[in-house]
């Protein structure tokens, strides 16, 4: 399976869960082999993601209040690079971090494979939310910014997700991407463990050189990149915890103290192995 970015051959650097993980020999991109659908989104992002916990949510909507302030702090970065204007947001779940982005002026869109979540954009935050893929997506007039927060990961044809966005996105217009960073100390010292290795919901680890490199040849320029700040629910917190300690010898013996945690306190999220890249569209 060559290189899903520039079709280059890959070597497998191990295999995680069943599927090899590999690497380009050309531009170092890290994938999963697996056979990706237009079907892959609504299958992984299926309502038991969002709700059931495992390594995705136990329950999305108590996110709410976490995810409109990570939408506002980019909205407010954003200033020192733009005025406010139309932005579409690939992969908006529930609309929580669009809404950040609303009540900051911004004019929101954005689409969403998962349905249900799509609908309560729509319905109870009044966002102007698509359901669908945006790789079969067509957008419907060019916007200001384009946002992609922990969603490149899981694009089932990166190449076609860019081509749609470079025609959506207006020259001088940005774009904000924020994903996991396989070049990140925790990715590096933890390989095969590195708990963003989570094949088939990510099939993609990209590195801020990497993205850089590929987002050139769409006619894009890097213009600021950073860490960004995140907080976790106790509740997520914890279902992640113990999620990952029943996989370890002995991890179940720890989850009496991961209970303790309350489920509504903020927790920082430590690890320092996501990053945010802004390019601007020339
Ligand atoms: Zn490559």
């Amino acid at each position: 399976m060559n290189c899903p970015l520039c079709n280059h051959d890959s070597n497998v650097l191990f295999e995680k869960d069943g599927y090899p993980i590999r690497e380009c020999v050309h531009c170092h991109h890290q994938y999963a082999e697996l056979d990706l659908t237009p079907t892959h989104p609504t299958q992984i992002y299926d309502d038991s993601y969002f709700f059931d916990g495992g390594d995705g949510y136990p329950n999305y909507l108590r996110e709410a209040e976490l995810l409109i302030e990570h939408g506002r702090r980019y909205a407010k970065l954003l200033r020192h690079y733009t005025d406010v204007g139309t932005v579409f947001d690939v992969g908006s779940a529930a609309g929580f971090i669009l809404k950040g982005f609303a009540e900051a002026g911004w004019q929101a869109y954005g689409i969403e494979p998962n349905d249900s979540m799509a609908a309560y954009a729509r319905e109870v935050l009044h966002l102007d939310v698509t359901t669908g893929a945006l790789e079969e997506f067509e957008m419907p007039h060019q916007f200001d910014l384009v946002t992609m927060i922990q969603v490149i990961a899981h694009f089932y044809d990166v190449r076609q997700a860019f081509d749609v966005v470079s025609r959506g996105l207006r020259s001088g217009g940005l774009l904000l991407i924020e994903t996991w960073d396989r070049d990140s100390f925790p990715a590096r010292m933890l390989g095969a463990n590195w708990h963003e290795y989570s094949p088939p919901s990510v099939v993609h680890w990209f590195s801020l050189d990497g993205l850089n490199w590929f987002l050139q040849s769409y006619g894009f320029e890097a213009i600021a990149h950073g860490r960004p700040s995140k907080w976790l629910k106790g509740v997520h917190a914890k279902s992640l915890v113990r999620y990952k300690l029943d996989d370890i010898a002995g991890g179940k013996h720890l989850t009496h103290l991961v209970r303790a945690i309350p489920d509504n306190i903020k927790i920082p999220y430590p690890f320092f192995d996501l990053f945010w890249g802004l390019y601007k569209r020339l």
